[in-house]
């Protein structure tokens, strides 16, 4: 098998968000620069926006794809929505294994935590789609796939939701191969308010590799 080659890597400062394209066949890696940040991911196919990922569903077809174990799975392939139900991406790295196909931090989270006003991966993504024309709005799906966060829904069985500190470290990575050309938008979630980032936020570094001809 071919070796893969990195063509372009960037760094995502601490609190921001950005989009990028990955044509189909390519991978990219989203990289912890000290450990223990969550990045939050959005995809949409770069040919027609309507076609975004489907991250509460992802989930559940993964249970029932041919790589889910028992009455556990590992997340492989992440489709969009309905009517659509495509493979977007296949996950090809997750060492760490860590994630959360749900929503990411809001305005109104962060009012509740006690701090109004205070930036949040809504913000991010706004700003993100912004430069591809997108609005928070024109979003089918606000859930996201959280990389490295920690939470455990229902660890005691009382329906208790946890949020722990990720136990990703520095240089840990995801990486995904995209099945058709993506639009991915992540935001470097800026909330230091909850475990989610170990209380203080961190960049993360994005990594994009072709195979050469
Ligand atoms: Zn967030």
């Amino acid at each position: 098998m071919m070796s893969s080659k990195v063509i372009n890597e960037f760094v995502i400062p601490k609190c921001m968000g950005k989009a990028f394209k990955v044509r189909k066949g390519q991978l990219f890696r989203v990289i912890e620069i000290e450990g223990k940040q969550v990045a939050s991911l959005m995809f949409f196919n770069a040919n027609n926006y309507k076609e975004q990922f489907m991250a509460e569903f992802s989930g559940g077809l993964n249970y029932f794809h041919p790589s889910g174990l028992g009455s556990h799975y590992r997340l492989s392939k992440l489709y969009s929505k309905v009517p659509y139900e495509n493979v977007m991406l296949s996950v090809t790295h997750n060492k760490i294994g860590d994630h959360f196909l749900g929503p990411h931090c809001t305005k109104k989270m962060m009012e509740i935590w006690g701090a109004p006003g205070h930036r949040s991966c809504s913000d991010n993504f706004s700003d993100a789609l912004r430069e591809f024309g997108l609005r928070h709005e024109d979003i089918y799906s606000p859930s996201t796939l959280n990389a490295f966060a920690n939470v455990q829904i229902d660890p005691q069985g009382d329906g208790t939701i946890n949020i722990d500190p990720p136990r990703s470290e520095k240089g840990d990575f995801i990486e995904f191969q995209a099945e058709m050309d993506v639009l991915v938008a992540v935001s470097v979630c800026p909330d230091d308010k909850s475990a989610m980032n170990d209380h203080s936020c961190k960049a993360i570094k994005i990594q994009i590799l072709d195979f050469p001809q």
